[in-house]
């Protein structure tokens, strides 16, 4: 079954906001639920799945440096509360007989395994869902770089970005009617463009390391089988050249 699969070996990026629904912040069990439904049936296709939970619906540094703590304490703070959040998705995921390893670039023994790169392959040629927590174990970065960074150790076909919409729009489309969405772009324009799908270092990253980034919903069900089989939609940013204006 793996042979349908456009992208056989993907990192899927899940922001922390993703897991608290409709809350003002933690984690809402359902979406948690929802999200480790997405990830259940992809990996009964038998892709091998690597995941980076951000933590901004628990801490986000910037916010406790913005209230006077220093800067890297604050992301300290972040960094575990992408633990928090790997472990809880590590137990959905479980609960639906998906076997997970939660790796930390952290070491915390007696929670999860550290963060090593071969062990982690190792994992996922065994069928097993790797969930990278403590973003890149460094202050002053984000999940999102931890994932392009984790998705180029591990080799990944792809770097799947999970959004609530369906791709990359120049405006948010649930505040400004009218805006467009790209079906396609290279790392050149996003940068160029400013438009906000990861940060700059990740983007960077990515392009180094070519491996492309889908911006997709995980919110519309089966969207993520759609994407790993290169269906569905999805704004794709590669290095295939330039949009012209
Ligand atoms: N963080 C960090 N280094 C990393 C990854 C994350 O210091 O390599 C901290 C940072 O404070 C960040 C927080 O962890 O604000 C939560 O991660 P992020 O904001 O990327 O989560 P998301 O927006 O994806 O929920």
């Amino acid at each position: 079954m793996a042979a349908d699969l456009k992208y056989r070996r993907v990192l899927l990026k899940i922001s922390g906001e993703a897991l608290m629904g409709s809350r003002e912040g933690g984690l809402d069990p359902d979406f948690v639920a929802r999200i480790a439904d997405e990830i259940g049936a992809v990996h009964a296709l038998g892709a091998e799945i690597s995941l980076v939970i951000g933590g901004g619906n628990i801490f986000r540094g910037v916010s406790g440096a913005a209230a006077g703590m220093e800067r890297a304490s604050a992301d300290y703070i972040g960094m575990l509360a992408t633990v928090i959040n790997s472990l809880a998705m590590q137990n959905a995921l479980e609960e639906r007989q998906v076997a997970t390893r939660v790796q930390s670039a952290i070491t915390m023994q007696s929670v999860c395994e550290p963060y090593i790169r071969r062990r982690a392959l190792r994992h996922l040629e065994k069928g097993r869902v790797v969930i990278f927590a403590a973003g890149t174990g460094n202050p002053f970065f984000t999940t999102d770089t931890a994932a392009a960074l984790r998705a180029s150790e591990m080799g990944c076909h792809a770097l799947l970005k999970a959004t609530k919409v369906d791709g990359v729009y120049d405006a948010d489309p649930h505040r400004v009617a009218g805006a467009s969405r790209f079906d396609r772009l290279d790392y050149r324009d996003v940068l160029a463009r400013d438009l906000q799908v990861m940060d700059a270092s990740a983007i960077a990253l990515a392009r180094e390391n070519d491996i492309p980034i889908l911006v997709f919903s995980i919110f519309e069900a089966g969207g993520f089988a759609r994407v790993v089989r290169g269906e569905g939609r999805y704004t794709i940013i590669d290095g295939k050249g330039l949009l012209r204006e």
